[in-house]
């Protein structure tokens, strides 16, 4: 913060190590949001201490979702739009979140960090060049046990460190302020549930990035496939030219999927097709495989391709029905963020003025913006310092989420000034 700045009244350290500890998985295939009643813990806290900073119009919707307005404290008649910010509650299913017990590495000196419950988890400067950055600063990862959480606690620190901050220097002048806190993000369906309407802003910044200066407009397309396969089992005593084991077709569908197309094998802006989990049986197989691909065309190609293996495999398979059911997740938000090129020029801008270096690097993945930017409201993504996310090798650091909550800041006093 710069030194004329009254300091908010806790550090976005201190509030993120509080928030991190509270267990908000999320858990997938659930007929209700929030997925975990265990999300309402954290839910209700911002909401309480949202209302003691003083926010307008505090409240949590019956799923979960946690909203607050800041108003405008420019002089009547200054035209400056509404500017949201959101970040998500839950953490990841694929890595346990109970019991997170953060550890704070005051001044790294370089070189690996042993987790200390697990002195198997260990984050390495030689997987890790971003810890050469590092040097000197604090770092908070996880004892070896749980996920961090900063995916996405750092979001809702900075979030909520900006709005405190705000609160405490009404001579920083700043527009209308919109605050949300979502569901079951990472499960890619509590946004379905995000009241867009009654949000009040234009347009919005998901704060749930990674590395310092990465801000992004760009996401996957993204659609996942069930493959069944239908087989006949019988006794295997006398299932002699009766049985259809489709376990061999489900094998044989799997090795048919090239090599150079998997999350393992590819990165930067090349897609993947990526089975990862499913069901053998002899009378029924099942498997569920993510498309990713940054262009709509490129997407359709790979869809193409899951549905010719399959009817390869049905060709070898007689006797063995394969039907492949395809829905979408979201979509490249770029598609509509071309058309707002002010809101990543401005953020780029806020970056700088943090002292940070900003660079536009597309995300291989989605964000809450991506369906919210299809729904009527842009929503480019904020970098948050954090590294390594649904890992127990998960890290962030002091000037991470100093300096995020330092871009947050300035982002809203450029719209001011515009
Ligand atoms: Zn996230």
């Amino acid at each position: 913060m710069p030194d004329s700045l009254i300091l908010p009244s806790e550090s976005v350290v201190d509030r993120f190590l509080r928030y991190v500890r509270i267990d908000t998985q999320s858990q997938d295939d659930q007929a209700t949001t929030p997925s975990t009643a265990k999300q309402w813990q954290l839910a209700n806290l911002l909401v309480a201490e949202l209302r003691a900073l003083g926010a307008d119009r505090v409240r949590v919707s019956e799923h979960c979702m946690v909203y607050a307005f800041l108003p405008s404290n420019l002089p009547a008649g200054a035209n400056v739009p509404t500017i949201g910010f959101i970040a998500h509650i839950d953490t990841s299913p694929a890595v346990t979140g109970t019991g997170v017990n953060p550890i704070l590495h005051p001044d790294y000196q370089g070189g690996d960090i042993v987790l200390p419950a697990d002195p198997m988890q260990v984050i390495t400067a030689a997987q890790n060049p971003v810890l050469a950055t590092l040097i000197g600063d604090d770092i908070i990862t996880t004892d070896g046990t749980t996920l961090l959480g900063s995916d996405d606690k750092a979001g809702i620190a900075t979030i909520m460190t900006m709005v405190d901050t705000l609160m405490r220097n009404p001579a920083l002048r700043h527009g209308p302020i919109e605050v949300a806190f979502t569901a079951d993000e990472e499960i890619g369906v509590g946004i379905e549930r995000f009241d867009v309407e009654g949000f009040g802003a234009r347009f919005a910044y998901t704060v749930d990035g990674g590395t310092l200066g990465e801000i992004s407009d760009e996401t996957w397309s993204a659609r996942q496939a069930t493959v069944h396969f239908h087989g006949k089992s019988t006794h295997p005593g006398t299932a002699k030219g009766v049985m259809v084991n489709s376990i061999y077709a489900f094998a044989d569908f799997l090795l048919q999927m090239p090599s150079d197309m998997r999350p393992e094998t590819t990165e930067g802006r090349v897609g993947f097709v990526h089975p990862y989990i499913g069901t053998a049986d002899v009378e029924e197989s099942s498997v569920k495989v993510l498309l990713r691909d940054f262009d709509a065309g490129g997407l359709d190609a790979k869809e193409r391709l899951l549905r010719e293996i399959a009817s390869s495999t049905a060709a070898r398979f007689p006797g063995v029905t394969i039907d492949v059911e395809v829905k979408e997740n979201y979509r490249n938000m770029k598609e509509v963020l071309k058309d707002h090129p002010q809101l990543t020029a401005n953020v780029m801008e806020a970056a700088r003025r943090a002292g940070i270096e900003p660079y536009m690097e597309p995300i291989r993945g989605g964000t809450d913006g991506s369906k919210l930017t299809f729904r009527g409201l842009p929503c480019p993504n904020i970098f948050t310092g954090g590294h390594n996310f649904h890992s127990k090798l998960e890290f962030n650091s002091r000037r991470g989420l100093e300096k995020t909550t330092e871009t947050l800041v300035e982002l809203v006093k450029i719209f001011a000034e515009s």
